[in-house]
């Protein structure tokens, strides 16, 4: 099979030919169609993260068929369409774990493309718990976004505690924030969508946004405050700053949702405390999440904008992605 690796960190990608892995037990074998190309593979590339052992494929935006079981994995049959995303698996047996808490397993932190190789190959081995299952409906470029970008959005957004009617905030418009407005407009919230320049609103309109903030020009925490105060605000972005600056448009009790990796965010602590509004961290999902975004999807009409390259052309998808300018996801397909 030929698979993209990065030989060490730092290093170039590689496309080289590899013996097909045979699944374990408790593994199942996909043969891959599409593999989402997300910021966090540059972890893989980069070496960010300590210990990953290379070479190492990257890759966990992941959809393709079921091609072998191993044994010991009830379910699951060859021929299935099958996904896996930034969660590779957990033990089931530590206290996190059976306190239903999968996603902080305390044992082995399975990671794709980091702890074992990911999707930016024609075959890979997962383990089955953190395998999730692909309606119809979807084509396998399609899926492959929502397997990241799709359930960081979606599942944070049912996770919020917001209502039907309430003002739910997405500050930025790229690979996360595109979906999370969608997500968001057809869970029946009032969604706000806010960007820089007066040339994304018409885009965020298309998505189902009811209100367009520029943060360029407007400020925003002011423009969320006169539409009544956030229940929510989605922070996709990257940026400490302009977080901080969407922090005091949240309404009392209303909670900053995390899920850019900002390297620093300065706020007046102050802030807080008048309305009791919260910041606060979501981590992606599970398979099982994944299967119900991707099962939304289907329902309500979400779809991932996505430019799609060869996997010959993974450096320039690569070089796409990591330059921001990409509209909105970048995808290796396989087929
Ligand atoms: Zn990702
Ligand atoms: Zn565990």
């Amino acid at each position: 099979m030929r698979v993209v690796q990065v030989p060490y960190a730092k290093g170039p990608f590689e496309i080289v030919e590899r013996d097909i892995p045979e699944p374990g037990a408790g593994q199942i074998r996909i043969k891959v169609q599409a593999c989402g190309v997300c910021h966090s593979d540059s972890l893989t590339k980069e070496g960010s993260i300590p210990g990953i052992a290379y070479p190492r494929v990257p890759g966990h935006e992941v959809v393709g068929v079921v091609d072998a079981v191993g044994a010991e994995v009830p379910g699951w049959k060859s021929g299935e369409r099958a996904g896996i995303g930034w969660n590779g698996g957990y033990c089931g047996f530590c206290d996190n774990c059976r306190r239903g808490d999968f996603f902080a397993c305390q044992t082995g932190t399975y990671i794709t493309g980091i702890t074992s190789d990911g999707g930016y190959a024609e075959y890979l081995v997962a383990r089955a718990e953190a395998v999730a299952r692909v309606p119809e409906g979807l084509s396998a470029v399609e899926a492959a976004p929502l397997m990241c970008a799709g359930v960081t959005t979606y599942n944070c957004l049912r996770n919020t505690g917001a209502r039907s009617g309430d003002i739910v905030a997405v500050l930025g418009l790229g690979g996360l924030g595109h979906l999370g407005v969608q997500y968001a407009a057809k869970m029946g919230f009032k969604t706000v969508a806010i960007a820089r320049g007066q040339d994304k609103g018409a885009l965020a309109s298309t998505l189902g946004a009811w209100k367009y903030i520029d943060s360029r020009t407007q400020d925003p925490a002011a423009e969320l405050q006169k539409l009544g105060g956030a229940k929510v605000i989605l922070a996709t972005v990257t940026a400490g700053d302009a977080m901080a600056a969407v922090l005091g448009g949240l309404g009392v009790n209303g909670t900053l949702m995390v899920v850019g990796a900002a390297p620093s965010m300065q706020f007046v602590p102050f802030q807080l405390i008048g309305g009791k509004t919260s910041i606060k961290g979501w981590y992606s999902g599970m398979a099982i999440d994944s299967q119900d975004t991707l099962s939304f999807s289907v329902q309500t009409g979400v779809r991932s904008m996505n430019e799609v390259y060869p996997l010959e052309r993974v450096n320039e998808g690569y070089e796409r992605m990591m330059s921001g300018e990409a509209r909105f996801r970048v995808v290796l397909s396989l087929g």
